[in-house]
């Protein structure tokens, strides 16, 4: 199954797209974790990134499209994968559709948050770019730039939505489960 999981910052969706792709057996694909890998093991790309993810901002569509097209043409993810954190620009949406040809992607999960809860959550966490105003820039940018992808997706009728507030497990059921009615 190829599926994508998205939601706003600090929704849950890499803790879920985890414990998900354990179930299924198949590879968890999340750029930000990639780039985090980059910017700890002082790479050139994570010197590129280091910054901009400090801020919030988005990584340019080229580097993140490049490094997404390697990772996703590795064996494992032949029979399947989650995507986490790609696509999150329209023109990232346009280079998965490339890459995936006829295939494409078989479901997007969408996690239904509680937007107000999120930052205090993400505070608590205390990764590197989980600052008050990083936060409040990421916000800002999903709304611009992410959020109007699940319309894209919605269009083709593969999107599922999930409650993602509650207790971690609950909610990986509920992942699930969804998966199987849809
Ligand atoms: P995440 O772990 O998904 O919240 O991503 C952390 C940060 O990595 C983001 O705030 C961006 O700076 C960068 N990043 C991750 N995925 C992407 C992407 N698909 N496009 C652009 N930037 C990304």
């Amino acid at each position: 199954m190829r599926l994508l999981f998205i939601g706003p910052p600090g929704a849950g969706k890499g803790t879920q797209a985890s414990r998900v792709a354990e179930r299924l057996g198949i590879p968890h694909i999340s750029t930000g974790d990639m780039f985090r890998h980059h910017v700890s093991n002082g790479t050139e790309l994570g010197a590129k990134v280091d910054a901009i993810m400090k801020a919030g901002d988005y990584v340019p569509d080229s580097l993140t499209v490049q490094m997404l097209s390697q990772r996703v043409a590795e064996d494992d993810a032949a029979d399947g994968f989650i995507l986490d954190g790609f696509p999150r620009t329209p023109a990232q949406v346009e280079a998965l559709d490339e890459l995936l040809s006829e295939e494409g992607l078989d479901r997007v999960v969408v996690f239904e948050v509680d937007e107000g809860e999120l930052a205090g959550r993400m505070l608590a966490r205390g990764r590197a770019d989980d600052t008050e105003e990083a936060i409040r820039n990421r916000f800002d940018i999903y709304r611009k730039q992410t959020q109007p992808l699940l319309d894209v997706y919605g269009e083709r009728g593969i999107t599922v939505s999930v409650d993602g507030m509650g207790e971690v497990g609950e909610i990986t059921d509920r992942v699930i489960a969804a998966l199987h009615q849809s």
